[in-house]
Order: structure tokens, then sequence, then C-alpha cells
């Protein structure tokens, strides 16, 4: 697909922003579709049609109008995505979209072709629950199936104390569960993976993934993990990327364990671990994308300097905006220009800080984010 050519995005967040700043760049139009007017990629794009992501006409006018349709985020309805995979090129697909809209489909199907997965047990009944628990044993950690993000929906259940609560969540919520054993992890880390429709693969360097109330909070790249490590988190999500024959990028979260890598989840689009590609890869992963997508040939995924990336929350917008003077040298502040409601744990923007030490980062991300 040649630049002049429409990117048609389904999500008009930070991610669907990134992808078509990196479109523009590349000489491509963009429209996205989202229901909030005036969205963080609405903003970046040519146009923005405002619409509910399950309006099956909106999408098909998102579709008329682009030579090529792509998704920014999971939530997206499969229904209208396996609509719009008949009537336009989508060569992202349906079919990794519904494995990981799904955390129950996804750790089944990522067992069954063999990858290492938390024992986990799938919960539709609240009566269900005391015996998962009893099975797994504690800590476990309860999530919802769909729709789920950012720690949203999920509760740890530490001991047979906190079952009640548990069972609260899910009692009359009428929607499916996964119950999940901990796993007792030394660290977190990701591997971003871009395949094209010849097979063809590029993986980012691996970014070390710290959490905060289950939100990331930085990534640091690179990760302070054995090579070894290192070398079978790109080597495992090259290996789901061929078994689920993915189009486009997909982000593999893993548990960095005594024993080795955990799968903890996937993301068949740009991730936020990803962020970093966009300033310190030579190559970013929403560029990465483009080329996947538009048939273009892979460009280098090389780490151009060791890299932190530090997401803002809305709670700390202000003071990031108010204290730009006390952020570390070669700064770079990305903000996504969300409008309308900023809750406390509101992904607003990241900073990028580039540094030849990152553990002096770390440490003063904590203090500047305590
Ligand atoms: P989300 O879709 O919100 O990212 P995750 O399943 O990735 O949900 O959970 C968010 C974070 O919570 C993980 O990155 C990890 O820090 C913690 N967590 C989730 N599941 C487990 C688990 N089974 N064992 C240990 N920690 C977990
Ligand atoms: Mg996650």
């Amino acid at each position: 697909m040649l630049p002049g050519e429409t990117i048609g995005i389904l999500g008009g967040g930070q991610l669907g922003r990134m992808i078509a700043i990196e479109a523009k760049k590349m000489g491509y139009l963009v429209i996205c579709l989202d229901p909030t007017p005036d969205s963080p990629c609405g903003q970046v794009a040519d146009d923005q049609i405002v619409a509910r992501f399950d309006d099956a006409e909106a999408a098909m006018q998102l579709a008329e109008r682009s030579a090529l349709v792509l998704y920014e985020f999971e939530n997206i309805d499969a229904a209208v995505v396996e609509l719009l995979e008949k009537h336009c090129r989508l060569p992202q697909k349906s079919h990794i979209l519904s494995i990981a809209q799904d955390r129950l489909t996804e750790k089944s199907e990522l067992k069954r072709a063999g990858f290492s997965v938390a024992p986990f047990i799938g919960i539709r009944h609240d009566s269900e629950l005391i015996l998962a628990a009893k099975e797994l044993g504690y800590p476990c950690i309860l999530k919802l199936s769909r729709g789920g993000y950012d720690g949203k929906g999920q509760l740890v259940i530490r001991g047979s104390g906190d079952i009640s609560a548990a069972l609260k969540q899910i009692y009359n919520s009428e929607q499916n569960w996964v119950l999940e054993k901990m796993i007792p992890f030394t660290s977190e880390c990701s591997a971003i993976v871009a395949r094209n429709t010849a097979g063809e693969t590029a993986v980012f360097p691996v970014p070390e993934n710290i959490h905060r109330d289950n939100i990331l909070f930085m990534s640091i790249v690179p990760a302070r993990i054995a090579p070894e490590m290192e070398q079978a988190a790109r080597e495992t999500a090259l290996k789901i990327a061929q078994a689920f024959d993915l189009v486009g990028l997909l982000a593999v979260e893993f548990f960095v364990t005594a024993e080795g890598l955990v799968v903890n989840e996937l993301a068949p689009r740009p991730h936020n671990s990803g962020h970093f590609t966009f300033d310190a890869c030579y190559t970013s992963q929403f560029e990465q994308l483009i080329r996947a997508l538009c048939g273009l040939p892979f460009a280098s995924t090389e780490l151009m300097t060791p890299v932190v990336m530090v997401n803002i929350l809305g709670k700390d917008l202000d003071k990031v905006l108010r204290e730009t003077d006390r952020l570390p040298p070669d700064t770079k502040l990305h903000i996504y220009g969300k409008r309308g409601e900023r809750s406390a744990k509101r992904k607003m923007g990241h900073l990028t800080i580039k540094t030849a030490f990152p553990q002096e980062i770390v440490s003063w991300a904590d203090q500047f984010f305590s």
C-alpha cells in the first residue's frame, strides 16, 4: 500500500495516536473511529468518525473510506471486525483478536499449544469459586475473562478470608471469570514481535516491566534479567506469533521466575511496554505495525540507547507539567491529549528517558511519583 492512501484505525486512543503520527510521517492519510469526539488519535488523524465500537454501519463507512483498516486495541466488537474482514483489507484478521479478547480462551489456547501459563480455572458461577481456590491454592487472583485491563476487574485472594469479597464480585455479574494461581515472579518482562503476511518477523528489545497497583509504572531497557531469559522471551514471542498466525504486532507479557518464563497475557497490538521504541529504537513498534500491514519491509528494531519509560497517570499529570524542570535531562514528554474525565489511574502520557544509568532513573521515578 502506497503513501497517499488512507489507513483506517478502529479505536482512537493513545496507541492509535502514535500509530497515526508514524503513518503521517510516512505519507499516509489516517481516519479513526472512536466514540469520543476529538479523541487522542482524532487530534492527529485527518478525520474521525464518531461512533461506538459496535456500530457496524459506521465501521463500514470507515472501511469504504480506507484502503486498509487496523485495530489499535482489543475491546473492539469481534463481530464488527469479522464483518470488515469480509469487506475490506484488514490484514490483522479477527482470529488472534478473538483469542486475546477472552482470558480463558487465551490461556487455554496457549496451554494447548504447549506454552507455560499460570495454573488457571474458568469460573462461570460463584458456586465454583471455593472448589477452584482449593484446587489452585492461595494466593490466587480472580480476573474478569473479558474486558478487564490495567488491573480492572481483578482481585487478589490471599486466603480463605478473602473468599467472601470474591464471591460478591462474581455474584450476579453475569460475566465469566478466571481464577489464576499467583506466580512468585522475580520480575516481569515482555517481548513485542511484528510479523507480516509473508511470515517475516522482527522482534524488539525486551523491556523489564514494573507495575504499581497492577498498572504498568515503568519499563527499563535493557531488562535487568539474565541474557538467556531475554533470549527465551524473544523466542517464545516468535513461536506464539507463528502458532497463532499473527499478522501485525503481538506483545507477550511474561513472569520471570527461577524456573523460567511463564506467559501472563497477550495483546495483538502496540503495547504500553513498547512505548520506549518510539524514541529509543531505530524503528518504533508503531512504524513496524504499519510496515507489517502495508507490505513494506521491516526496518531495524535496534536499541539506540538504554532507556526508561515511565507512565504518567491522571493523578500525576499536573505535577509533571508544573515541574518539568525537575525531570531528568534527555526526558521526552509524551502527552496523549485525553479530554474529559481525568481519573487518578487513567494513562495520560509517558516519559521516555535516555540514560547511561537506568538505576538512577528508576530511583528518581520512585521518588518523583511516590
Ligand atoms: P491487565 O490486563 O490489567 O494488564 P494482567 O493479567 O497483566 O492484567 O495483570 C496485571 C498485573 O498484575 C501483572 O502484570 C502482574 O504484576 C500482576 N499479576 C496478574 N496476574 C498475576 C499472577 N497470576 N501472579 C502474579 N502476579 C500477577
Ligand atoms: Mg497485563
